[in-house]
């Protein structure tokens, strides 16, 4: 592991300083200077292997801003602070009934052990598992710009059939994030530039020419809450993943689903995928397919259809067309059977 130096910020505005300071402008997360660290589940990994090497690392657990720490619930909404602990979240019982997608996502996300660890922030930043991004002897664009990709020949079943590139089709593995691209989140900042509130649909960059910048965040910039709108109907909505084994695994396909009914019609749907994409993956055609019917297996393998119409498969990795399909379908079903 390359020597780095350690620092403990006390507030927001000097871990942005600090940040500033010892980040070159246009670095990115791989490559820059200096990186934040907070739970540490993902980055610890990753400077262990080589893949991230920072080197300044700026701990955000000395924070003094008790917001970042608080789960705030209001009739506007519910708001995480960026450092409070996925299990905390997960065990929140407003949260809970409120926003069930939302518990189940962090609950199926990770053991216990990581769940007392990972903040909510660093959670939705976390970096792909592709074999050849944590292995640096493989051509990574990701990871080292211009070197290719391993994985577009290599073993691909863990792989995107949404939203890559012929630069890179790493699966953002996250689980969280798809609640809340499903929910209409949106993530607040600060950094030098001063305050932002982004959509989370803007947040994750799809790969294009450029896998190596994965979210529209600057170097400097540090998450410091997510506000997840308020949603009456919210209580019908659940969480389905769909993984090799049953205990903790990254998902083959997920779907986040929530339902607003009248009677049996839809009035609205929000739906997301996850396992399937590059990014945390809104699917709106399947949305739109369903507003104003009737929800049965018909309508729902219709959505289904549409959420996968632009798929792009790879050499090992076509069963998760259907595979994820079938997720939507059994998500949408049992959503629409929820008793609420
Ligand atoms: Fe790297 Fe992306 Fe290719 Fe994986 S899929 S090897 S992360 S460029």
């Amino acid at each position: 592991m390359r020597p780095f130096v350690y620092e403990q910020p006390t507030d927001i505005s000097a871990a942005v300083a600090l940040a500033s300071n010892f980040t070159t402008r246009d670095d990115q997360p791989t490559r820059a200077n200096a990186q934040f660290i907070a739970g540490g589940t993902n980055l610890a990994d990753y400077m262990k292997l080589g893949v991230a090497e920072p080197n300044r690392l700026l701990d955000l657990n000395r924070l003094e801003e008790q917001k970042l720490r608080q789960i705030r619930v209001t009739e506007d909404g519910i708001r995480f602070g960026a450092l409070v602990r996925m299990g905390e979240a997960a065990d929140h019982r407003e949260v809970k009934e409120r926003y069930p997608v939302i518990a189940e996502s962090l609950r199926l996300a990770a053991s216990g052990q990581i769940r007392n660890m990972a903040s909510l922030a660093g959670n939705v930043l976390q970096r792909t598992r592709c074999e050849y991004f944590r292995e640096t002897s493989w051509a990574c664009n990701k990871r080292m710009p211009g070197s290719g990709c391993a994985a577009m020949d290599g073993f691909n079943r863990q792989h995107a059939v949404l939203g890559g590139s012929n630069a890179c089709i790493a699966t953002y593995h996250g689980d969280f994030a798809q609640a809340l691209i499903a929910l209409d989140a949106v993530v607040l900042t600060e950094g030098s530039r001063g305050a932002r509130k982004i959509p989370f649909a803007k947040l994750h960059r799809q790969p294009g020419d450029t896998p190596h910048i994965e979210t529209d965040l600057a170097a400097d910039e540090i998450i410091t809450a997510i506000e997840v709108p308020a949603l009456p109907w919210g209580r019908r909505s659940l969480y389905l993943k769909i993984r090799d084994r049953e205990s903790y695994a990254f998902a083959l396909a997920s779907a986040a689903v929530a339902l607003d009914l009248d009677g049996e019609a839809v009035r609205e749907a929000r739906i997301a995928l996850g396992g399937v994409a590059t990014v945390p993956w809104r699917a709106s055609a399947a949305e739109h397919i369903l507003q104003g019917k009737k929800l049965d297996d018909a309508s729902a393998g219709a959505a289904a259809d549409a959420a996968f119409a632009e798929a792009q498969p790879r050499q090992h990795n076509a069963f998760k067309i259907e595979l994820g399909k079938r997720t939507l379908v059994r998500a949408l079903l049992e959503t629409r059977d929820m008793k609420v």
